[in-house]
């Protein structure tokens, strides 16, 4: 008799974006002629840039090519788009990294999901709340966590509420943690942390031998001085921090599929003896057992982000994203409202008016203004109150959706 992996039963059903779904769609079906504009949408909307496209043209041909085709690559990737990352992404920031350091992959949500693995079973897992499902749901199938609960969390996970009272940033958890996942820029709040807000989390990190799992998905949209790009750019942090970054926001790869992890050799986990071992090893050792590699003509065409080109038309689409944020948080203040986020990140957090519940503001929203957002309870129970609202959408949808907001909520 086969028997089921009972962790996966601990999972409440998948909910928030099939709800989003029915509802818009029982919307229609009564207002045929309402036309709705999609803000909740967590995907790029602006196609790979003519740089991308055609560098990966040029590879797909020599793939058709006895003398250039190129079959099994190396599992972590090929060194001439290591190199690339190395070069653009981290030593103009005073970040020196090994090619055997960083790990190209199909992508971010694969590795943080997958990264766990390489932890015990008895290490306590802490994740921001409001947070990205995939840190969570990921533990709670290795079996790191307990049930899920009455308030809607899982029991033995601990939580970092992000509230008004902290201005959304956490605070370092009062019982000792093992594993902490930390996303900055954000999603969904926007949110950033400064270089000495984060540098406390490495400090405690160092301290009480944690690993931080530092997903960094959104870093291209940083605009503000003092952020930091990668974690690496604190002192101390290859001991104690994985970064994982993505060709999915910042370079239209959300369907083409290509992402890397950073894992420093200085980082270490200890065995019950005290032991310590290489997290880069045990990260190798998964990755060339249980992956194949990213195909050829991606890696070919993630490294042309990284050609004059590339980057010119890259911060071009960025850019166009950013302008829609600046759009979406400055009138939605107009219109009263508390808002986070936009500023360093595709994403705004807003409070609803009079912390109205999340879905009610949903519905409320949708009805009034023809504006489909997402639920910040979908998030976490620290997200009941807010609502995410996301800069991926044409620069006429956003103006459009705005004014709606302002001439049906303004206060
Ligand atoms: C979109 C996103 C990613 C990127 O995932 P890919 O698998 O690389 O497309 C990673 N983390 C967060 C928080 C995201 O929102």
């Amino acid at each position: 008799m086969a028997l089921v992996n009972e962790n996966y039963l601990k999972l409440p059903g998948s909910y928030l974006f099939s709800e989003i779904a029915r509802r818009v769609s029982q919307f229609k079906e009564e207002n045929p002629q309402a036309d709705i504009i999609r803000m909740g949408i967590g995907d790029v909307t602006r196609p790979l840039v003519p740089a991308v496209i055609e560098a990966m043209h040029k590879a797909v041909d020599e793939m058709g090519r006895p003398e250039t085709f190129r079959g099994y690559g190396p599992e972590q990737g090929y060194e001439f788009l290591a190199q690339k990352i190395i070069e653009n992404d981290f030593l103009p920031r005073g970040v020196k990294l090994d090619v055997d350091e960083v790990f190209i992959s199909d992508g971010a949500k694969t590795d943080t999901a997958n990264f766990q693995e390489l932890f015990g079973l008895d290490n306590i897992v802490a994740v921001t709340d409001p947070v990205y499902p995939v840190y969570v749901d990921s533990n709670v199938m290795a079996g790191r966590t307990g049930a899920f609960n009455a308030k809607g969390q899982f029991d033995k996970l601990v939580y970092l509420p992000c509230t008004e009272e902290n201005g959304l940033k956490p605070e370092l958890p009062n019982t000792k943690v093992d594993l902490i996942y930390l996303c900055y820029p954000n999603n969904p709040t926007g949110m950033t942390l400064t270089k000495d807000e984060l540098q406390k989390w490495v400090d405690y990190a160092r301290e009480n031998r944690a690993i931080i799992l530092f997903d960094a998905a959104y870093e291209a949209f940083i605009t503000e001085d003092n952020v930091p790009h990668s974690i690496f750019e604190l002192e101390g942090a290859k001991e104690v921090a994985v970064e994982f970054r993505s060709f999915s926001k910042n370079a239209a790869f959300t369907g083409t599929r290509c992402a890397y992890t950073v894992v420093p050799k200085e980082l270490v986990v200890y065995d019950s003896q005290g032991q310590s071992h290489s997290v880069n090893r045990l990260w190798l050792r998964r990755q060339t057992t249980k992956f194949n590699g990213v195909s050829y003509p991606v890696q070919v065409a993630a490294a042309a982000v990284y050609s004059e080109q590339g980057k010119k038309q890259i911060k071009e689409s960025i850019d166009y994203y950013m302008a829609n944020a600046k759009i979406i948080r400055e009138g939605l203040q107009e219109a009263g409202f508390k808002v986070y986020g936009g500023v360093n990140s595709p994403y705004i957090w807003m409070q609803t008016p009079d912390k109205m519940p999340s879905w009610d503001f949903f519905d409320k929203l949708m009805k009034k203004a023809h504006v489909v957002g997402t639920p910040g309870a979908g998030f976490g129970v620290s997200g009941e109150g807010y609502f995410r609202l996301t800069a991926f959408n044409t620069k006429e949808n956003t103006v459009e959706a705005i004014e709606r907001i302002k001439a049906k909520f303004r206060s």
